[in-house]
């Protein structure tokens, strides 16, 4: 049995990624924080796809939670290994600079950039010792470049791309890959109110991206083909910025 974790698998991007690494053969452990009914969804369609998963319902920002549910499943698993970690969960809490609590940037720092560490440390070990792994960060297209209104968000996505290359450094030799993914917008919850019309003018493919078509890089990524692509951030916005 082939084992994939990936966080915030219950809608949007991070369930297209469960659906994508259950037709990869992976029994898939989808990570949440509240929303069981779209969680059991995401699980039927992972068991649609011809494998199995579990739900592991727990918030990625929160150290201990994480460390008890993810050290809980490794003493359920004996013998068995998480061998792809997708970084996915992400919350957007936008505001000026001059107006953003503090609240909403630790929020949105401690649940993408905080989570990194809070998850990928205990589930790396066992990559390393088994010689075989694939972590993937959901960046953003927002850590590149920028985006006003997002200070927060940005500096997360941001650091999580640099944590990215820097521990793909450290593991290269280990057979353990480490890479990010930059969407640009893509149509899920997250852009809701946002004005569609407006950003699609910007957009060179005149429109926002699917789910499915970041699941399809992921799945790359976690391919034994792309065993020599490490430390990289790869875009995906319709060419709105590269
Ligand atoms: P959605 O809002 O559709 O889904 C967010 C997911 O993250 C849900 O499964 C949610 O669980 C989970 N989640 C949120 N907070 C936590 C937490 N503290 N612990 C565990 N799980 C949590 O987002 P998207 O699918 O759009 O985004 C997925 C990733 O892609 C995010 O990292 C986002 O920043 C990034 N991204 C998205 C873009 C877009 O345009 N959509 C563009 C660029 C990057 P629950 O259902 O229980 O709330």
């Amino acid at each position: 049995m082939k084992y994939a974790m990936v966080t915030g698998g219950s809608r949007g991007i991070g369930r297209a990624v469960c659906v994508k690494l259950a037709q990869m053969g992976y029994n898939v452990i989808i990570n949440y924080v509240s929303n069981d009914a779209e969680a059991e969804k995401t699980l039927a369609l992972v068991r649609e796809a011809g494998t199995d998963g579990e739900l592991l319902k727990f918030d990625v920002s929160d150290y201990d939670a994480t460390i008890t549910a993810i050290e809980g499943w490794q003493t359920a698993h004996k013998g068995e290994y998480i061998e792809v970690l997708v970084n996915n969960a992400g919350v957007r809490r936008d505001n000026l600079m001059l107006w953003m609590e503090r609240e909403d940037w630790l929020k949105v720092l401690n649940t993408s950039l905080g989570a990194f560490y809070n998850v990928t440390r205990p589930v790396l070990q066992p990559m390393i010792r088994k010689k075989f792994g694939r972590i993937i960060n959901m960046g953003s297209l927002s850590g590149l470049k920028g985006l006003p209104g997002q200070c927060n968000y940005s500096s997360a996505k941001g650091g999580l791309i640099a944590a990215t290359k820097a521990l793909a450094q450290e593991i290269g030799k280990k057979n353990v890959t480490v890479n990010a993914i930059a969407p640009g917008f893509i149509n899920t919850d997250m852009v809701e109110g946002l004005d569609v019309e407006t950003l699609k003018g910007s957009i060179p493919m005149g429109r926002f991206g699917e789910p499915e078509e970041v699941a399809a890089l992921v799945g790359f990524l976690a391919s034994k083909e792309a065993g020599y692509i490490t430390g990289e951030c790869i875009s995906i916005n319709g060419g709105l910025y590269s």
